[in-house]
């Protein structure tokens, strides 16, 4: 017969710890073991990082990110548009242009001041400043023994931080406080914690042992906090100015349906086939749709999505009819695939009658090198980011996964690095639009900034960040927008709240003019 102490006896010493454990616990050990996971990683750490950033501001983003999101409808032109939008409306939705306008005429009724300069430094700024502090003294004190001459602080190697040109000041400064490398060839390692590749080992498999604040190897070694250096370098070496954008016209034929904020009802059907054969309208977050309205697209434009798989924004920016020309790049293969098949889906002539395949080009190709010779009119640069709603629902291809961590901490680097490769390929004149999916001020104002600075220093390139706060207040009977702690100084922050559960999203809009 088998009894639980039979199979102790035949059980190995690892088989035994499972066991003991699956005993001791009160929860049952699935459920523990789910809680490990990728989604809840990444809300451990948005516990920890956002709240102290946010402070009391993030309770409320947190509820609203763990529950369902709301989506807008972007209607086809290539449908039955009347239709759809009369059928979408005797479903109680409304029409997001005329929202917006009833809003202005509203807001310009009651309150005609101009808007305000936001202020130089922000509260969210002070807070990401001891929450960085925090962070790198407790990843000092894992690499130096107490009583030793331990720096100040970590920071990145010169050949890290990107396009910069060191100030011979910068460089006396970091005598005294040296860099990652150099605190890293002067310290002595604790030996008994780095685990030597000859173990058989993969750095994937390092990855999925060791915690992140305390990556070690011989070759490789990811502090958390360089995640955050690009919001930690805020030197004003650069011409920096902040404008408020007046030219703002939603686009005419631009139909989107949305459910007012706190309405009880807020689904929409399926998307079904019109009898042109395209579907009726593209479900989408309404955060998407406001990083398209602030390109300020104009008739005859020529514009580059570099980011663009699957191809929700492009497909926005299509429908407005505006643009003359519409390259969708993306450095993923498969991912770009999907922009064919979702054309496809809503584009009627994108075979038949050639006009779209005229206009539309789909490259492959990686954006932080991508290069053209006319120069385009609008750029949109909707970046790989830590896409913080999904990584907290779904453990499925998530940044969180223990095996992915170099990556994440790298994401504000490449995010700089495509936003600077945009302000190169715009014409002087034209506009950039950067975005994310991210509360994070190091994905945010953060890579906006570094990439303004790379983008100066390195190019002689200057633009100016237009701040669209005033357009956008039109948008605050359909959803949240950032304000207070969780202001950003460039761009704008489309919150998840239970009433209008949309985003995160982040737009920073840029008008190059050198
Ligand atoms: N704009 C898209 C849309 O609306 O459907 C979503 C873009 S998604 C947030 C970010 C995209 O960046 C991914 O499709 C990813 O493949 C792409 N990407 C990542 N690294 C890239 C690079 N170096 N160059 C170009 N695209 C890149």
């Amino acid at each position: 017969m088998i009894t639980i102490s039979n199979i102790w006896r035949g059980t190995p010493i690892n088989a035994y710890l499972v066991l003991q454990t699956r005993f001791k616990s009160k929860t049952h050990w699935a459920k523990l073991k789910k809680k490990s996971g990728p989604k809840y990683k990444a809300l451990s750490h948005f516990d920890e990082f956002y709240g102290s950033v946010f402070g009391k501001q993030w309770e409320p983003l947190r509820e609203a990110l763990l529950r369902r999101s709301k989506y807008v409808a972007v209607v086809n032109n290539y449908g039955d548009t009347e239709q759809t939008m009369d059928y979408l409306s005797n479903r109680g939705a409304h029409c997001l242009k005329n929202l917006m306008s009833i809003q202005k005429e509203f807001h310009d009724k009651y309150n005609p001041q101009p808007n305000e300069t936001p202020p130089e430094q922000s509260t969210e700024i002070n807070n990401f400043d001891s929450y960085i502090a925090k962070l790198q003294s407790e990843e000092i004190s894992n690499i130096y023994r107490q009583g030793e001459n331990v720096p100040e602080k970590l920071e990145l190697s010169d050949d890290r931080v990107l396009g910069s040109t060191p100030k011979n000041e910068d460089k006396q400064d970091r005598k005294s406080a040296p860099t990652l490398n150099q605190a890293l060839e002067e310290a002595e390692l604790d030996h008994s914690r780095i685990i030597e590749p000859s173990m058989g080992l993969s750095t994937e498999a390092l990855y999925q042992y060791v915690p992140a604040t305390k990556l070690k190897g011989l070759d490789e070694w990811v502090p958390e906090s360089l995640h955050y250096s690009f919001m930690t370098n805020r030197d004003k070496d650069f011409p920096l100015v902040i404008e408020p954008e007046t030219q703002f016209t939603y686009p005419e034929h631009l139909k989107v349906m949305t459910y007012e904020m706190n309405s009880e009802y807020d689904r929409f059907p399926e998307p079904k086939r019109c009898s042109t054969g395209v579907f009726d309208y593209y479900p989408m977050d309404c955060g998407s749709v406001v990083s398209v309205l602030a390109l300020c697209l104009a008739p005859g434009d020529r514009v580059l999505d570099l980011c663009a798989a699957p191809g929700g924004k492009a497909l926005v920016a299509l429908q407005t009819l505006l643009p003359d020309v519409l390259v969708c790049n993306d450095a993923s293969i498969s991912r770009s695939n999907r922009i064919e098949r979702i054309f496809r889906d809503y584009l009627m002539d994108y075979e038949t009658g050639n006009k779209w395949q005229e206009r539309v080009m789909i490259t492959r190709r990686d954006g932080r090198v991508f290069t053209d010779d006319h120069g385009f009119d609008k750029v949109l640069v909707d970046v790989p980011c830590t896409t913080d709603r999904h990584s907290v629902m779904e453990d499925e291809n998530n940044i969180f996964r223990a095996d992915r961590v170099k990556e994440r901490l790298r994401i504000p680097e490449l995010q700089s690095q495509l936003l600077l490769n945009a302000l190169r390929v715009v014409r002087v004149g034209g506009a950039v639009v950067y975005s994310t999916c991210s509360l994070s001020p190091a994905q945010n104002d953060g890579a906006v900034h570094a990439a303004l600075r790379a983008a100066f220093q390195s190019h002689g390139i200057v633009a100016v960040v237009r701040d669209m706060s005033g357009p956008f207040h039109a948008l605050s009977s359909t959803l949240k927008l950032g304000a207070g702690l969780v202001k950003p100084k460039y761009g704008q922050l489309i919150l998840p709240d239970i009433a209008a559960n949309y985003g995160p999203a982040y737009v920073a809009r840029l008008v190059r003019i050198k």
